[in-house]
């Protein structure tokens, strides 16, 4: 079958295909799963996902090689992520095995909507783990659900990387100290949708979270992680408990260091010490690397390595990791998955 998608014209928006997969947890165990051409979840109102926010969720691509086989980059870390998050929130872990086995049969089922090689599009897997039943008290969930659904995204940027500028947040944090910022949980992004929308409205891509506790250090990137290139060959990304740990930065981490020949360190980034940092981006699942030309902190605008370009080395690394994703370069041991 071919489908009628324009690939190169893709954003990311949600897609309705032919199939994704389900299983409940009842009785405390998880059923076989199965797919289902069903796009809506059937749940109680009195369900603790809707009303208490118990629930978590992850974000992956499955990618389109030259050869035209299909693969995954590194599920078992979004599927280790997801059992740290279900840990949180008290709520069952899916196992690593059914997570990718899952994962497996939503691409396979949808085949048609992987995204052609060449065009830079991928097809993006969305699992969803939410508490559901009828609980209405203050409580963990007894029954659950385990999805993942599919849609192809568009490449994040179209005419190649272009850096653009972000603002310090000084007004809102996006978690607490010691709160729920490790775990990917909707929470997280309902209390960052207003502090976005008011970056966005005065010209910024989003903004630079503060770390809660001092107001002193750089967290978060929106929902993108950190990380600054010195001109002494370092890379360096923030460390904290309310950091979403990011694959995609932990995966630079390790192209930097064994790939690039860079030190590599995880610390303290104050923000009134950007001066060392000859280049600086964000990095996530959905556009890879966002290259940051500016970071505004209160009267002033510091610029890395340029407003309109993308540095060297940041874009080493992203054509590094995407020529990983995309089967053209060899990935270390372990972190392509073919889904066959
Ligand atoms: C998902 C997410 C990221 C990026 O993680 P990846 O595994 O690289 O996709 C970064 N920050 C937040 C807050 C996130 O939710």
């Amino acid at each position: 079958m071919t489908v009628n998608i324009d690939w190169e014209n893709l954003g990311f928006e949600y897609h309705k295909l032919p199939f994704r997969y389900i299983s409940y947890y009842k009785d405390g165990k998880w059923d076989q799963g199965q797919l289902t051409e069903d796009a809506t979840l059937h749940l109680s109102e009195a369900a603790p996902s809707l009303h208490y926010g118990q629930q978590a969720f992850e974000g992956m691509k499955a990618y389109r090689t030259k050869d035209g086989s299909i693969q995954l980059f590194r599920p078992d870390r979004n599927a280790a992520r997801l059992q740290d998050t279900a840990d949180r929130l008290l709520m069952p872990q899916v196992s690593t095995e059914q997570f990718i086995d899952a994962a497996k049969q939503v691409v396979k089922a949808n085949e048609d909507y992987v995204p052609p090689y060449g065009t830079g599009a991928t097809l993006y897997l969305r699992p969803l783990l939410i508490g559901v039943g009828d609980i209405i008290g203050v409580k963990p969930a007894d029954e659950y659900i385990f999805t993942i659904f599919a849609m192809p995204v568009g490449a994040y940027f179209r005419g190649g990387l272009k850096p653009t500028n972000f603002i310090v947040s000084e007004a809102y944090d996006r978690a607490a100290p010691h709160g729920t910022g490790a775990a990917k949980v909707g929470g997280n992004y309902a209390g960052s949708l207003l502090p976005g929308k008011k970056a966005k409205a005065i010209g910024y891509s989003d903004v630079i979270y503060l770390d809660p506790t001092t107001h002193t250090k750089i967290e978060e990137v929106g929902a993108a992680n950190f990380f600054g290139i010195t001109a002494n060959n370092e890379f360096i990304t923030p460390l904290s408990p309310s950091i979403l740990p990011s694959i995609t930065k932990y995966s630079l981490l390790e192209i930097a260091e064994k790939r690039l020949g860079m030190t590599v360190i995880e610390g303290d980034i104050p923000v009134a010490d950007l001066d060392k940092f000859t280049e600086a981006g964000a990095c996530g699942t959905a556009a890879v690397i966002s290259p940051i030309g500016g970071i505004q902190y209160r009267d002033n605008l510091h610029v890395f390595y340029s407003e309109k370009e993308v540095g060297p080395v940041t874009r080493r690394l992203y054509d590094e990791l995407v020529g990983i994703q995309f089967g053209d370069i060899e990935a270390p041991e372990g972190w392509i998955v073919k889904v066959e």
